[in-house]
This record gives structure tokens, C-alpha cells and sequence, in this order.
């Protein structure tokens, strides 16, 4: 099996990519490196370019007879896709035109897309399953939601076979501590948190202590990088063998506030931070937490990272081994 990875070289492709190396007879790797990096996939091909360079894609399908495609290659911050909504309806959306349209031209019919909790938008019921109504409450979600609409109609009009996972809070780190999260700039919680308990900011601010929670803080689904990486394989070889498109939730279906978050840090570290209270962060729901029922059911996927202070403490593995980051 041939396979391309669109944004393999960001947090979460680059963890797909090295549990892929063990599936792939070949696999290449397409990204800007406008947020991803270079050293995050070893020694992978790697391709430099827009996955919106329809006759780039067109090339690297046609020369390495690609089979299958991940695709990663989207930009992903709620609070830019407000600010700037064009940047991310061009890149999410019309660069991932010519994206599939270069996949139709060379017969390429499988994909695994990278979808995410935010397609549901101010959550009606807990958990969150994938009959949950989607209404998006900012353009990034919005993205999300179209791109699987589009390949609703790619698939209905020219039978390309997908499925979309859609993720709910991305954390952690590979057991190695040789790749992990590293966003510039960071605004994801668990590497935050941990980056100040390492005492490399200065202090840890909580969006919000007065949400109906039990403690007043939000409450996330956290899942584990690799646990969505294997995800990722199981629906590959699912849509290989069904001929079938499919959406999954992909969560640990349980929630952890904000404080619980911080509390498990300070214990695994050691080092208890400057906590700051702030005000709520727009857009922000109090509660999102999944079921991931269907995808348990129908594809035998179950996480291995169930206890967030494991899911944290690989995070700090990481973030220890290479405070700055990737190099390049
Ligand atoms: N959060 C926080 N302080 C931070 C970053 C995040 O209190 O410095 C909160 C945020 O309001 C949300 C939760 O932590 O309730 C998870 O935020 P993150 O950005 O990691 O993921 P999101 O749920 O927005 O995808």
C-alpha cells in the first residue's frame, strides 16, 4: 500500500507517520511546514509544498502510485479562524478542492480525514455522539464540516471511499519523547500547563472559573496522539476491506476539568506554577466530552492512554527531552 500524508509533519500526523512506517510499502509526506516540521518524520520523504498545488499533488499521486491519503493539512486554531477567517476557508477548504480533484484525476479513492468535535458546536447532549446536530460556532469547525460534505458528494458522484475522525482534545506525546507537540505560539492547555511547571513561562491562566462544572472550570475529552494514530490505520484497513465511508468520534469518553488538568501536572512534575484566573474565553463550551461507541463497535478501537496522568506525563517526557521544541 502506497500512501501520502498530507500535513504529516504537524503534532498530530507526524505520530501517524511513524506508526504508518511499519503498514506502508510507501509513504510520502506533503506539507508546508508552515506550522509542521521538518524533524518530526525522521527520515520520511518529505514534500514541500501546498496541498492546494493541484498539479504538485497530481505529480506525487501519479509518480509513487499512491493508494491511500491521510489528510492533515488544515490550519486549526478556533480563535485565528475568527480573526481571519479567509486564511482558513482558502486552506481548508479551497486548496482542499484541488486536493480531491487531483485525487479523482488519478483514481486515488481512499481517504482518512481529519475531522474534529468542533463540526458539533455548543453541545446539545452529553456525550457527544455522532448523531450530535452539527452547527459549528466558529469557522474552523465550519471547515471541518464542509470538507466532510464535500466528500459526502465526491464519494456519491465518483465513489471516493472516506472516513472522517472526528477528534475531540489531541494530547500527549510518543513514548519515545523524540516527537510531541510543539506550536508556535502554543495555546493548547496540557502543553501550556506543562511548559510552566517546567518553569519555562510564567505562570498558568484558567479561561474561566465560573462555567457549571463541578469545579467552575471547562471540562475536556482528553485522548491520547497515539491512541488517534492507530485510529487512523483501523479506519484505513476499514475502508479498505468495506468499500464503505464512515464518520467517528474519536474521544476517551471522559471529561477532566481545567483544574484536574493542572492538579495532575503539578503532581507528576512536581513544581506547582503561578495560577491565574482570567475571563472566559469566547466561544469556549462548558463541557465536551464524546462517545466513542461506534467507533469501539465497528472497528474494535479502544484507547490505550485511558488515565489522563498518563496522557500528561507523556506530554512532560516530551517537553523535558526537547524544551525548545523541534530544532528546525
Ligand atoms: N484553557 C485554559 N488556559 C489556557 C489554555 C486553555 O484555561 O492557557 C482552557 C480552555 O478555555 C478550554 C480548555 O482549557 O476550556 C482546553 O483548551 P485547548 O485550547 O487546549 O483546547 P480546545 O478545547 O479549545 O480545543
Amino acid at each position: 500500500m502506497n500512501i501520502l500524508v498530507a500535513g504529516g509533519a504537524g503534532y498530530i500526523g507526524s505520530h501517524l507517520v511513524k506508526e504508518l512506517q511499519n503498514v506502508a510499502d510507501k509513504l510520502v509526506v506533503l506539507d508546508d511546514l508552515s506550522t509542521g516540521h521538518r524533524d518530526s518524520i525522521g527520515n520520511i520523504e518529505l514534500v514541500i509544498g501546498s496541498s492546494g498545488n493541484k498539479a504538485l499533488v497530481t505529480n506525487i499521486l501519479r509518480t509513487n502510485n499512491i493508494d491511500a491519503v491521510f489528510y492533515f493539512a488544515a490550519h486549526s486554531l478556533v480563535g485565528e479562524s475568527m480573526s481571519n477567517p479567509g486564511k482558513y476557508l482558502r486552506n481548508n477548504i479551497s486548496f482542499a478542492i484541488e486536493f480531491l480533484e487531483s485525487m479523482v484525476e488519478c483514481g486515488v479513492r481512499y481517504m482518512v480525514f481529519s475531522s474534529s468535535a468542533a463540526v458539533y458546536g455548543e453541545p446539545a447532549f452529553y456525550p457527544i455522539t455522532e448523531e450530535h446536530p452539527t452547527v459549528p460556532t466558529n469557522v474552523y469547525g465550519a471547515t471541518k464540516l464542509i470538507f466532510e460534505e464535500m466528500l459526502d458528494w465526491y464519494d456519491r458522484i465518483y465513489g471516493l471511499k472516506y472516513v472522517s475522525l472526528r477528534y475531540f482534545n489531541a494530547a500527549g506525546a510518543d513514548q519515545s519523547g523524540q516527537i510531541g507537540e510543539d506550536h508556535k505560539p502554543e495555546t493548547h492547555l496540557i502543553p501550556l500547563v506543562v511548559k510552566a511547571c517546567m518553569g519555562l513561562s510564567e505562570k498558568i491562566i484558567i479561561y474561566g472559573n465560573d462555567y457549571p462544572t463541578k469545579d467552575g472550570t471547562c471540562v475536556r475529552d482528553y485522548i491520547h496522539v497515539s491512541d488517534l494514530a492507530r485510529a487512523h490505520i483501523l479506519a484505513l484497513k476499514y475502508i479498505i476491506a468495506s468499500d464503505q465511508s464512515k464518520i467517528y468520534n474519536l474521544g476517551n469518553g471522559t471529561g477532566y476539568s481545567v483544574n484536574d488538568v493542572i492538579a495532575s501536572t503539578i503532581k507528576i512534575t512536581g513544581k506547582k506554577p503561578k495560577i491565574e484566573v482570567a475571563p472566559r474565553r469566547p466561544g469556549d463550551p462548558a463541557v465536551l466530552v464524546a462517545s466513542s461507541k461506534k467507533i469501539a463497535n465497528e472497528l474494535g478501537w479502544n484507547p490505550e492512554y485511558i488515565k489522563l496522568e498518563d496522557i500528561i506525563y507523556s506530554a512532560w517526557n516530551w517537553h523535558k527531552n526537547n524544551p525548545s521544541g523541534f530544532q528546525q
